[in-house]
């Protein structure tokens, strides 16, 4: 099916895109990698007026900046460019695997991290990510404001990005060295969006103990949530397989997933707590944590 009849423009500056966006409001759409705007415009789920193409501000908002404490990317860096960064994989090595996951080469190659973070489908990667990393999103509007993952995501498809702003940078804090992370994502076939994705960053104590952990789940719910319970549960435990278990179990009381082509709401919530008991075991393997034993009489 063709799009609706629209107009285009493809400012090189982001003073300008922000004039066209405060003129235009709800009726304009911008454009950075298309990977999703393009499918909803072409099946007329979308239909804007005005499609205000990013492509030439990729001088200004495409990049991966080491800093002291955090790392600084721009909303129009490609998945693929965070899959292949150094530094990412030295600093920050969940982001390069959570990329590694989305879609195929050709998605990757042409989608943005800006994108899929304005776009917020309950089942899209980075979402996860970004909320168990505790990244805050810088936008951009009359004024400039920051606003952490956990507050950016408000429903499927619908962010605190108004009409009139551009996501310009994502901030992700640097997890400290030796921590340990974990990426799950459970996909029907290769390139699919995921039925669960679960991302932990786990800090060890250097005592055997966790120092501090974090579990974001995604896919289940109307948007991703952090699972804060089992995060309690966690911290400052020398963990055993039980405690695994019961952690998992606690990830999994708030998703509230629906039946669909992916499985069944039972089947999803049994996943959720399976994946994310692996990426437990996952990251705190990576963090040098040992799961004790327990031997039952
Ligand atoms: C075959 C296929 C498989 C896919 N598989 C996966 C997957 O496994 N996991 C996954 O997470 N995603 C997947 N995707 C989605 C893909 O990651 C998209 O690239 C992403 O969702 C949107 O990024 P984009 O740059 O293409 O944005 P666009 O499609 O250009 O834009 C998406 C929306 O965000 C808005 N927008 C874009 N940039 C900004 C900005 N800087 N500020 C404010 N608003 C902005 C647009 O106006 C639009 O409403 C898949 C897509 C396809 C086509």
């Amino acid at each position: 099916m063709y799009p609706r009849k629209f107009s285009y423009v493809a400012p090189s500056r982001v003073e300008d895109v922000l004039r066209l966006l405060k003129r235009y409001g709800d009726e304009a759409k911008l454009l950075a990698g298309g990977h999703s705007l393009l499918p909803m415009m072409k099946l007329r789920i979308v239909g804007p007026r005005v499609v205000i193409d990013l492509k030439n501000l990729r001088d200004r908002l495409a990049y991966i900046r080491d800093g002291a404490r955090a790392v600084r990317i721009g909303a129009l860096t490609t998945h693929a460019e965070i899959e292949f960064s150094d530094m990412l994989k030295r600093e920050v090595p969940l982001l390069p695997e959570v990329a590694r996951w989305v879609g195929d080469m050709q998605v990757r190659n042409m989608g943005t991290v800006g994108g899929s973070l304005a776009h917020a489908d309950p089942a899209a990667d980075w979402p996860v990510a970004m909320l168990a990393l505790n990244a805050t999103f810088t936008v951009q509007g009359a004024r400039k404001r920051a606003v952490p993952a956990s507050k950016f995501f408000k429903g499927p498809f619908t962010t605190a990005l108004k009409p009139s702003e551009l996501l310009t940078e994502i901030t992700v804090p640097k997890p400290p060295k030796g921590h340990g992370w974990s990426w799950k994502k459970f996909e029907r076939k290769a390139g699919d969006f995921a039925t669960v994705n679960v991302a932990v960053i786990a800090v060890p104590d250097g005592r055997g103990q966790i120092r501090d952990v974090s579990i974001a789940v995604g896919s289940v719910n109307p948007v991703p949530y952090r699972a804060a319970g089992a995060e309690k549960m966690l911290r400052g435990k020398r963990p055993d397989a039980e405690l695994l278990k019961a952690a998992a179990e606690a990830a999994a009381e708030p998703a509230e997933p629906t039946s669909d082509l992916r499985g069944s709401a039972e089947y999803k919530k049994w996943l959720t707590r399976v994946m994310v008991r692996r990426a437990l075991e996952e990251a705190l393997s990576r963090a040098g944590i040992s799961v004790e034993v327990v031997q039952h009489a």
